[in-house]
C-alpha cells in the first residue's frame, strides 16, 4: 500500500541533498572544530558556513546564531538564559496558554523557582491580542515569549505588533519560530525580536539540531558550561554533521520558500473545502486565513480523533490528533482547550500537515477515505446516540 505522510508539523523526511551534504562529516571530514590542524579547520569552516546560511535566512548576523540540539533546547535556552541573567531586574515573564510544551514546561519550572508567569488567553482562532500583552507588562517584566505560529492549529500570531510593544517597554521578546522558519519568511529585524528558536527537522533537516538567535546585546546566560565552543555560550563539541545538515536545509528552504508556500496553500485549501463539503458537523480549527500554508486542523463532532487517526493509518494515511508529543497521551490538547473547546470536541480533532512530497492526489485520497471513516465511526458512536 502506498503510504501518504501528512504529519509534517511533527517532523519532515530529511532531504536527500541534506543527507548527501552531511555524509562526509561522519567520515573523511570528521575533525573537531576546536582542533587547530587541517581536520579541525575543515570542520570549523563547515560550521561557520552553516552559521552564515542560518543567519542569512532570518536576516541576522552570524555571531547572533548559537547552535543547539533542537527547538526544545533553543526554547529552554531563551527562557532560562534570560530569566537567570536578569534576576536583579525582574522576575515576571509573559507567555500564552497555547505555547509548545518546550516553552510551557520551562515556564512551569521557572514558576516553581520564584518567577511569576502570565499565561495570556487567546481568542477562538488562537490569536493573542497585543493589547493584552501591553496590559500584562509590569515594572518587573523581563521577557515576553510568544510563538510565531502554533504547531497544532497553525495560527500565525501578530509577532510584529507584540515585539513593538515589548521594545517600547524595554522588555526582551522571544518567539518560538520552530514551525515557521524554512516555511514562511522570517526576519528578525522586521519582527524586532531579541531571541528566536529554530529546529532543523521541521524543514527537511536532521533531528536533534537547531539554533537560537540572540540579538547582540541581549543579557542572557549559558545553560551548558564546559569548553569554549559557541563563544562560551553553549559548551560541548559541536554536532558537525547535523549542523551542516541544518545549513543545507536552510539553503534549500531559502531557494523555494515562496513557491512552496503557495503550492501548499492551494493544497491546504482544497483539503479544507473538500472536507467541509463531504463531512457534516465538521469545523476548521485555528484562523481561517492567518494560518500556516500546510496546516489543516479540524474537529469532527461525535467521533474521537484517535479513532479517525487509527482508521486513516489502516488506509496508509498518516496524520495526527494534535502535537506529536501529546498524541501518545489521552489528555485533550491544551491548545484546543485554550481556544475554548469543550473536552469532547477537543478529543475529536485531527491535524493534517502537508509537505514537499505531497500532491493533489494525496489530498484527493484523504477526501475519498475520510468521509467513509467518519460515517462508520458515527454509526458506532455513543456520543451521537446521546445527542439524538
Ligand atoms: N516548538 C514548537 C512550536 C514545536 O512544534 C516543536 C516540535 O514539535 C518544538 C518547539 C520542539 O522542537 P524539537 O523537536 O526540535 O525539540
Amino acid at each position: 500500500m502506498r503510504r501518504i505522510y501528512l504529519d509534517h508539523a511533527a517532523t519532515t523526511p530529511t532531504h536527500p541533498e541534506v543527507v548527501k551534504a552531511m555524509l562526509p562529516f561522519f567520515t573523511d571530514a570528521f575533525g573537531n572544530p576546536s582542533s587547530i590542524h587541517s581536520y579541525g579547520q575543515e570542520a570549523k569552516g563547515a560550521l561557520e558556513d552553516a552559521r552564515t546560511k542560518v543567519a542569512e535566512l532570518i536576516g541576522a548576523r552570524s555571531e547572533e546564531i548559537i547552535f543547539t540540539s533542537g527547538g526544545t533546547e533553543a526554547d529552554n535556552f531563551a527562557l532560562k538564559g534570560v530569566a537567570y541573567a536578569n534576576e536583579r531586574k525582574g522576575d515576571h515573564i509573559i507567555t500564552t496558554s497555547i505555547e509548545h510544551h518546550a516553552v510551557m514546561e520551562v515556564c512551569k519550572f521557572l514558576e516553581k523557582r520564584g518567577c511569576r508567569i502570565t499565561y495570556l488567553p487567546v481568542d477562538k482562532y488562537g490569536l493573542v491580542d497585543p493589547a493584552d500583552v501591553k496590559r500584562a507588562i509590569t515594572a518587573k517584566t523581563i521577557l515576553i515569549s510568544i510563538m510565531h505560529a502554533n504547531n497544532e492549529v497553525g495560527t500565525i500570531e501578530p509577532v510584529e505588533e507584540i515585539a513593538e510593544i515589548a521594545r517600547e517597554a524595554g522588555v526582551y521578546f522571544h518567539t518560538d519560530a520552530v514551525q515557521t522558519v524554512g516555511h514562511i519568511p522570517v526576519d528578525v529585524d522586521k519582527f524586532k525580536v531579541d531571541l528566536l528558536s529554530i529546529s532543523a527537522h521541521k524543514f527537511y533537516g536532521p533531528k536533534g539540531v537547531g539554533a537560537l538567535y540572540v540579538r547582540k546585546g541581549t543579557r542572557s546566560v549559558s545553560l551548558m558550561h564546559g569548553g569554549e565552543q559557541e563563544k562560551r555560550r553553549r559548551a560541548g563539541t559541536e554536532n558537525v554533521p547535523a549542523i551542516v545538515g541544518l545549513g543545507k536545509a536552510v539553503e534549500l528552504a531559502g531557494q523555494e520558500i515562496g513557491r512552496e508556500a503557495e503550492r501548499l496553500t492551494c493544497l491546504r485549501d482544497k483539503l479544507i473545502e473538500g472536507l467541509e463539503e463531504r463531512v457534516d458537523h465538521l469545523q476548521l480549527n485555528g484562523h481561517p486565513t492567518r494560518r500556516l500554508p500546510n496546516n489543516v486542523n479540524i474537529s469532527v463532532d461525535f467521533v474521537e480523533g484517535e479513532s479517525m487517526l487509527l482508521n486513516l493509518d489502516l488506509e496508509g494515511i498518516c496524520a495526527s490528533t494534535g502535537s506529536a508529543c501529546s498524541s501518545a497521551s489521552l489528555e485533550p490538547s491544551h491548545v484546543l482547550l485554550a481556544l475554548g473547546f469543550p473536552a469532547e470536541q477537543a478529543h475529536g480533532s485531527l491535524r493534517f500537515t502537508l509537505g514537499r512530497e505531497n500532491t493533489e492526489e494525496d489530498v484527493e485520497r484523504v477526501l475519498e477515505v475520510l468521509p467513509g471513516i467518519v460515517a462508520k465511526l458515527r454509526a458506532m458512536s455513543p456520543l451521537l446516540k446521546t445527542q439524538k
